[in-house]
């Protein structure tokens, strides 16, 4: 029988950067295709969950695959694209081109010290065609908008032609018209490279009109399914971490711990 491995296989994680965790027992998985909205307030800990999955904080309990392989094992990076926090807000002193950024992005699948070919050209121009920046290529990224910024980091992401794109707060620091321009983004680069694609977000109300799936974690993952099940109330997630869990225990005993 053929199965198709989840993209990402988060098991019984727990993580703390002193004695406290940050992360409690989190089971996560994501599939091919899936487009998964990550909520939770400040501080809930989807950084380090990203971190983690991205291979750059050591998994320490539980196990995280990705694309089927421990992620302590995992080689192939160019198959993940990432999109830092804050990657829009740009130091505008920094005198790099467009085209100069996005050419970093192939660092992960050709290595550091070889020379561009003509190949690794064109993988750029693709990339900052799909973001709609191609005419841009030749600017320096700080007099850029921040709208525009943000894509150049995109299309960086995109330039190794990644299977999962995770950005974290995209839209952080850009004006509502980039907003809806992002969003259209995503949607056509599902389509176009089917990409697997998780978003970190506050911004809730925004995100359920877009996400297949949405995922909220306050210290522990209190929800994983479809935003439509989740409910329309914003805080939701924010009290799912206090006092909101006992409560719908309390209310729904057949969920809770004692049922
Ligand atoms: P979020 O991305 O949801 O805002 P983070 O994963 O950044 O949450 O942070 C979760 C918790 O871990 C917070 O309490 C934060 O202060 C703490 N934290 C984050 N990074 C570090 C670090 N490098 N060292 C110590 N504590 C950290």
């Amino acid at each position: 029988m053929v199965t198709t491995n989840p993209v990402i296989d988060v098991r019984d994680v727990s993580f703390g950067y002193g004695k406290d965790l940050v992360l409690d027992r989190i089971n996560l998985r994501v599939a091919r295709g899936e487009y998964l909205g990550l909520i939770g307030p400040n501080g809930s800990g989807k950084t380090t969950l990203l971190r983690l999955i991205l291979g750059l904080l050591p998994v320490t309990q539980g196990e995280i695959r990705l694309f089927g392989t421990p992620v302590q094992r995992f080689r192939d990076r160019w198959r993940v694209g990432y999109v830092a926090q804050k990657a829009a807000s740009f130091n505008t002193a920094f005198p790099a081109t467009v085209e100069e950024v996005v050419r970093t992005g192939l660092t992960a699948r050709r290595g550091l010290l070889k020379r561009f070919t003509s190949s690794d050209r064109l993988a750029v121009r693709q990339a900052l065609d799909r973001v709609g920046l191609l005419p841009y290529k030749d600017r320096l990224v700080g007099r850029l908008s921040g709208g525009q910024q943000q894509r150049v980091f995109i299309a960086r992401a995109l330039v190794s032609r990644p299977e999962l794109l995770i950005l974290d707060e995209p839209t952080v620091g850009v004006d509502a018209s980039a907003e809806g321009q992002f969003y259209r983004l995503i949607r056509s680069l599902r389509k176009e490279m089917g990409l697997t694609v998780i978003l970190v977000s506050h911004d809730i109300g925004a995100i359920t009109q877009e996400v297949s799936s949405l995922a909220c974690l306050n210290r522990r993952l209190f929800y994983h399914g479809s935003p439509a099940d989740f409910g329309t109330d914003e805080q939701l997630c924010e009290f799912y971490g206090h006092e909101v869990v006992r409560i719908v225990h309390h209310h729904h005993p057949e969920e809770g711990e004692g049922a």
